[in-house]
């Protein structure tokens, strides 16, 4: 799983752990070196500034980053009156200066004088994902807008009256204002609020570490999360589409210009990564397989397109079907199914329990259902909840093909020396202990020894071991989020003990480009559910083609039940709800009619743009027309060239066959996700014709991707 970087930046509060009567003053911070005096003055009561401030909005936000940093790193820094804008750890001494007694001018002179407009600026452009709890004075102070990018996502928490205050470029932003109802609504004291909900976020995240995601791409997410507090809001947000459409990046209409977030996901699907001057890893004749992550990815098969309804009496887990169930043959190899995901719901896992994984996901048993811990569900805990009996018995009672060992993720805050050892160790002895209980109960599942590390040497000499005690086939974790440099190498330092019958799995990675480089090497499989999810979550490469250039979907959200975007607009009072469900139908009716041939580009794009153009979500209840004008333009340009090229009519898929131009409309589930399902297509015809080029050139048969 990959996460945004994130910010959190905070005000220094007026309570700190010491006040000694000689603490500095505004006059003291004037000049640098008069400070340094004083502060040798102070320099009993210096500590850290994460440790110096006692104020509940700042103890309050230090609890929720200690929360947030169990999951991924995040990087705290606070808006000082007297020192500017400054890291956690920067030592300081106690001072008695704050913004909010300064007024106008003052303020302004003040805060220039301490850089922090010019400091915000650079600060941020290291982050994806920034939280600002700040009143409105401090909010004053940064001199906003300042540059940010399309792909950057701040979240406010601030006063209920600095709604004007907040600007923030190109970012994506939203804003939580507070004030008393707030306080009540979320029963705590207004003055520490904004702490307070950033650690009761936090305890979201922990339960579901996906919201990091959901609210980086929508932001909208984080006061969702706040309020549901339920561990599902960030899936419903990422998943069931409907109810909350992602808000378009505002980036430059240029059609060359590269996605931020392609970037984020695929860092490496523009370049290609060169075969390394080695010889073929010995295991090359293994051939190369695709496993997709089963993440419950099912549609409702009887779906009814024109009207936009269910089946009657639907049960998903019975009812809703695999993509491998509407393709001929699966478009992967295999599917991995993580415990974690088995034991996200009683009914889940009880109906997995009483029919095994092949039937659960109604898989061809001919093809490979390899089970995994699922690491990331336990990365905080000191060391996994699972033993190996309880593991090695569960893989074989569900049917298993391949059982991968019990490990412990490595990444983020936990690949700290000190920390990094522990989990090594326990991912070492779980894999010695694995395979020789394996062999005494005599299981019939293959054996898979999950291999973490640190840097290259580390991840080798686990893997040497792996391989001498017996192992056939070892997995890679902990990669996922590493550039493909990055792991090729760590690939080449294990390469040299691969044998011929070695099979070696990545995890969580797919980069079409890196696949020749990687197989050179010796990787044997990986899984991802990448083209699947950018269907639906990514800014503009929704519908993927088998020449490699990816196109928009145009998105029609439903103004009907669970259309929460159309709802806002309604209750900001930008459209009301009768014009908008006309618009909606005329948007419908009309590609509907260019997909038969009875209508043309323009008037096509004329009636999808007339709705499109209401859809920006109202910011402090009005409508930014600038981001209006600029959403429409990149639309315009997206969407003419979608309808100009229709490559869904060149795509022999079933998806596309039967749906047409359904298939490209952004709008609920059973079509967005239908999309990713073609997208895996596309997708695993690109790897199979990779891997048929390999061959061709090593003159070497491929093997089935079928298991024994
Ligand atoms: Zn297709």
């Amino acid at each position: 799983m990959s996460y945004p970087r994130i910010l959190v930046i905070s005000s220094c509060t007026g309570e700190k752990s010491a006040k000694p009567a000689n603490q500095l003053t505004l006059e003291d911070f004037r000049d640098p070196r008069h400070l340094a005096r004083r502060e040798a003055e102070l320099s009993a009561f210096s500590r850290p500034a994460a440790e110096l401030y006692t104020g509940a909005q700042h103890l309050r936000a230090v609890e929720g980053i200690r929360l947030l940093r169990q999951v991924c790193p995040a990087d705290f820094w606070i808006l000082s009156a007297g020192y500017g804008l400054i890291p956690e750890d920067r030592p300081i001494v106690p001072y008695e200066v704050t913004f909010n007694t300064l007024k106008g001018a003052e303020l302004l002179d003040w805060a220039r004088h301490l850089n922090i407009r010019s400091g915000f600026a650079r600060l941020v452009k290291g982050y994806d994902l920034i939280f600002v709890l700040l009143g409105e004075n401090y909010l004053r102070a940064l001199e906003l807008p300042v540059p940010t990018r399309p792909d950057q996502t701040f979240v406010f928490l601030t006063s209920t009256s600095t709604a004007k205050l907040i600007k923030v470029g190109q970012a994506k932003v939203h804003t939580l204002p507070l004030s008393n109802p707030e306080a009540r609504r979320y029963r705590y004291g207004l003055v520490g609020l904004k702490g307070f909900l950033l650690k009761k976020f936090a305890e979201q995240v922990l339960r579901d570490p996906t919201l990091l995601e959901a609210v980086w791409r929508q932001p909208e997410v984080f006061t969702r999360a706040l309020e549901g507090a339920q561990p599902t809001v960030a899936q419903e947000a990422l998943l069931e589409i409907p109810q909350v459409l992602p808000k378009p990046k505002k980036i430059s209409t240029q059609k060359d210009e590269a996605s931020p977030v392609e970037e984020e996901e695929d860092r490496e699907d523009e370049t290609y990564l060169p075969i390394p001057d080695l010889p073929r890893a010995p295991n090359f004749h293994l051939g190369m397989q695709y496993y997709i992550p089963e993440w419950d990815d099912r549609v409702d098969p009887g779906y009814d397109f024109l009207s936009d309804t269910a089946t009657h009496n639907r049960k998903p887990y019975l009812h809703d079907v695999y993509a491998h169930e509407i393709y001929d043959t699966p478009n992967y190899d295999g599917v991995l199914l993580s415990k974690v995901k088995v034991d996200a719901s009683k009914a889940k896992r009880a109906l997995v329990e009483a029919v095994g994984v092949h039937r659960f996901i109604r898989f061809p048993t001919n093809r490979p259902v390899m089970g995994d811990c699922g690491a990331f569900g336990y990365i905080k805990e000191e060391e996994p909840p699972y033993t190996t009996a309880e593991i090695l018995e569960y893989y074989h009672r569900l049917g298993f093909d391949y059982g991968v060992s019990i490990d412990h993720l490595i990444v983020g805050p936990w690949a700290q020396p000190g920390v990094r050892e522990k989990r090594y160790d326990i991912t070492w002895r779980n894999l010695e202990a694995f395979i020789t209980a394996h062999r005494r109960g005599g299981y019939a599942f293959i054996p898979i020894g999950a291999v973490q590390g640190w840097d290259p040497e580390s991840y080798a000499a686990m893997a040497k071991v792996a391989i001498e005690i017996g192992y056939s086939y070892i997995a890679l974790g902990g990669l996922a989020r590493s550039t493909s440099r990055e792991i090729l190498e760590v690939l080449k330092a294990v390469y040299p003990h691969l044998k011929a019958h070695t099979r070696l799995h990545l995890f969580g990675v797919a980069r079409i480009n890196a696949i020749p480089a990687f197989r050179h090497l010796g990787v044997t499989s990986f899984d991802s559910a990448s083209p699947l999810r950018r269907a639906w979550l990514d800014s503009k490469a929704n519908y993927h083609t088998l020449s490699g250039k990816t196109y928009a979907a145009i998105r029609v959200p439903p103004s009907g039940e669970g259309g929460i975007r159309v709802r806002r607009i309604v209750e900001a009072g930008i459209a009301d709800l009768s014009t908008l469900q006309r618009l909606e139908a005329a948007a419908l009716q009309a590609l509907r009619d260019f997909d038969r041939g009875h209508l043309s580009v323009e008037d096509t794009l004329a009636a999808v743009l007339d709705y499109d153009r209401f859809l920006g979500l109202p910011r402090e209840g009005g409508v930014d027309t600038e981001d209006q004008a600029r959403r429409l333009r990149r639309h315009a340009v997206l969407y003419r060239e979608l309808l100009e090229e229709r490559p869904w009519k060149h795509c022999d898929c079933p998806i596309c066959q039967d749906l047409g131009i359904e298939t490209v409309i952004f709008r609920g589930n059973n079509r967005n996700r239908r999309r990713g399902f073609h997208n895996t297509y596309v997708f695993y015809r690109r790897f199979r014709e990779l891997l048929a080029e390999g061959e061709k050139d090593g003159k070497i048969e491929l093997m089935e991707a079928t298991h024994a």
